[in-house]
Parts: structure tokens; sequence; C-alpha cells
């Protein structure tokens, strides 16, 4: 056998056996990793690594319907280091926590309306508040006329687990006063000029009435932190006061409906014998706003980056996102995206910059 041949041998055994080697003992290498991991989610808090400015994820870019890279609505917005959550659909806790925005941090959240799929994960954000954090302050819920009933609701169904929890751990650890949130309704008619929330020097929070009738009231909101605004607009067909909200806006995280890909579920429901699916996808495209009128909206409103959410149907390979678009990207000339969990934009004060990130990258 030839010298180089020996080499090459040799080397090649010697890998295979590393391989052999730490492939025997991969869950001893993996449990040292996760430990690792766990002290660094357990130290880390929602700003760090940022400059400091407004930043905004999807928690849920999703909308009521089953999609693999979505779930429920849920937006995030970090104003400095205040974390605020609009919309809790399904999976927003989990989704949260993955994006290095635990629920424990959460200092307010907003409701845009009370469709479902905007609140089926409210009790699981709420409950993990304040169990994860121990404020004995419930957390404010704003929102139009009906939180109310909604927050009630979920803290009635979470009343027996509070009581487990603070049997279990103690009172000094989770205290029974910050269980559940502190609703904060306000009245948000068609006819209404947009209502302050928070009005503070560094951060002003709005909300403006949106058309999604017969789905009434529903709101969208706007943050401004330090000069970079976000506009956000809740479910509505293309509405007036979302564009008066946007005018100028860094970003507007707009909702957005194919009503072509919708038609082919509507066709297929016509072809599959369910006349009441049939109805249903007839009457949800008008209450909502196809991609190209929020591209049109955007343009005219001078948004700077249009980042769509609330993604109907679902889109479950990205080859799709194409024909979703349609004529989006002629229309509208800042940057545009179809929206993904994880998806977030920071916009540091101080600058004009718009930088995009991917906060579940980690775990893809
Ligand atoms: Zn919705
Ligand atoms: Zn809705």
């Amino acid at each position: 056998m030839k010298t180089g041949t020996r080499i090459i041998l040799a080397v090649v055994s010697v890998a295979v056996l590393l391989g052999a080697g730490a492939w025997l003992v991969r869950g001893r290498l993996a449990t040292t990793a996760i430990e690792k991991l766990y002290v660094k989610a357990m130290a880390r808090a929602p700003d760090d690594g940022l400059a400091d400015g407004l930043h905004v994820g999807l928690c849920g870019a999703g909308g009521p319907l089953p999609d693999p890279k979505r779930m429920g609505p849920c937006t995030a917005v970090l104003a400095g280091k205040r974390l605020f959550v609009i919309d809790s659909g399904s999976g927003a806790a989990r989704n949260l926590a993955m994006m290095n925005l635990a629920p424990a941090r959460i200092d307010g959240v907003f409701l845009t309306h009370y469709h479902s799929d905007h609140i089926d994960g409210l009790g699981e954000v709420l409950l993990q508040r304040w169990a994860g954090s121990g404020n004995p302050v419930p957390v404010p819920v704003y929102g139009p006329e009906g939180v109310q009933a909604v927050l009630g609701g979920f803290m009635q169904a979470y009343t027996l687990d509070k009581g487990y929890r603070v049997a279990h751990h103690g009172a000094a650890t989770i205290p029974p006063s910050g269980f559940g949130g502190t609703a904060m309704p306000f009245t948000a008619g068609q006819d209404q000029p947009d209502l302050v929330l928070i009005n503070e020097p560094d951060l002003k929070v709005t909300a403006f009435p949106v058309h999604h009738d017969p789905v009434s009231p529903a709101v969208g909101y706007a943050f401004t932190y330090k000069g970079r605004t976000v506009v956000i607009s809740g479910d509505t067909a293309p509405s007036a006061r979302v564009e008066a909200a946007a005018k100028g806006a860094d970003l507007l995280v707009h909702e957005a409906l194919s009503p072509e890909l919708t038609a082919l579920q509507q066709r297929a429901a016509q072809t599959a014998g369910r006349p009441r699916l049939v109805k249903i996808f007839g009457d949800i495209p008008g209450y909502h706003t196809s991609p190209e009128q929020a591209a049109e909206l955007a343009q005219r409103a001078g948004v700077r980056y249009l980042l769509l959410s609330h993604i109907v149907p679902a889109l479950p390979v990205a080859a799709l996102e194409g024909p979703f678009l349609g004529r989006s990207r002629t229309l509208f000339k800042g940057g545009l995206r179809v929206g993904r969990d994880g998806d977030f934009i920071s916009l540091p004060s101080g600058s004009d910059k718009i930088i995009r990130s991917d906060r579940l990258k980690m775990i893809r």
C-alpha cells in the first residue's frame, strides 16, 4: 500500500472513530448544551442585544385557519424596555417565549376586537405573565367596549388553576393579587377621533376605529417611541382611518387576505358538496383587505415598510407567496414582506434604519 493511501485511510479511520464517539455520547453533549441554553434564556431580557428603539415582532402571523408557519394573530411591540402585545391568538404565549419576549415581561396587552382567533391564546398569556413574573399587579388589558366581559371570562376559566398554583408554590412566590388582567375599556365609534391611551414623553399609543362589520367595535393601534412609529391595522377592510394613522409611518403591520386563493377554497367546498363552507368562504373577503389593497394604501400613506400579517388563507409553501401578493410589489415601493412567525423589525431611535431579523431562527 502506498504511503499516501495509508495516510488517507488513517485520517478516515480517525474521523469515523471520532464521529462514532460523538454519536455514542450525543445525549450527554446535548444535555450540557441545553443547560447552557437554559441559563442564557433565563438570564436575558427581551431587549438584550438590541439598540434602544421600537421593535416589532410577529408572535403569530396567521389568521383563524391552521398554517404550519403561522400561529394565531399576535404582534409584539418592544418600546425601549417595555413589552406590549397586540392580540393573543392561539400559540401566542409559546411564540413569545421562544422569541425571547417572555410573557412574564409584558407591560400591557391590547386587543383589536373579539373574534375568537384574536383572543384564544389570552388565557395562557395572562397565566404566564402572572405565574412567570410574580408581579403583584395584574397586567392592563386595553380594548374597546367588551374587554371587561372577555377578560372576566378568561379569569373565571382560570380560577381553579390559580388556586392550584398558589397552593403549590405559595403566595409569596405567586402573589394572588397579580392574577389575570385589569380591563382598560375605551369607546371607539366610527365617527370618533383617534384616542390617546398612553401619552408619555417617549411613548404614545393611540387607538382608532377600523371597518370589520359586522364586528364592531374593532380597532387598530399606533405606537410611537422616540420618533419611530408602527401602525397595526387589526382586522379590517381597506380603511381611511388606518391610512390616516399610517401617514409617514416607519412600519405598517397590515392584515391581508387573498381573494383569489380564498376563491379556490370556495370552489373546493363547492366540489366537495359543502354548501355551508361555500357560503362562509364567500362572506369572508368583504371584511378583510387584499395584499394589493394593503400595498396601495401603504403607498398612499407614504409608509416605509409594509409587513403583511393575519395571512389568509394559509401559505404552507413559500411558492404561494407570489400568487398571494399578486401585483403588490409594483403597487408599493417600500419594503414588503409576507409575515411569518418570528419576523422581527427593529426601528432604532435616532436613526431611520429598518432592520429585519428572525427571532425564531435559533430553533428552526
Ligand atoms: Zn382575525
Ligand atoms: Zn376578525
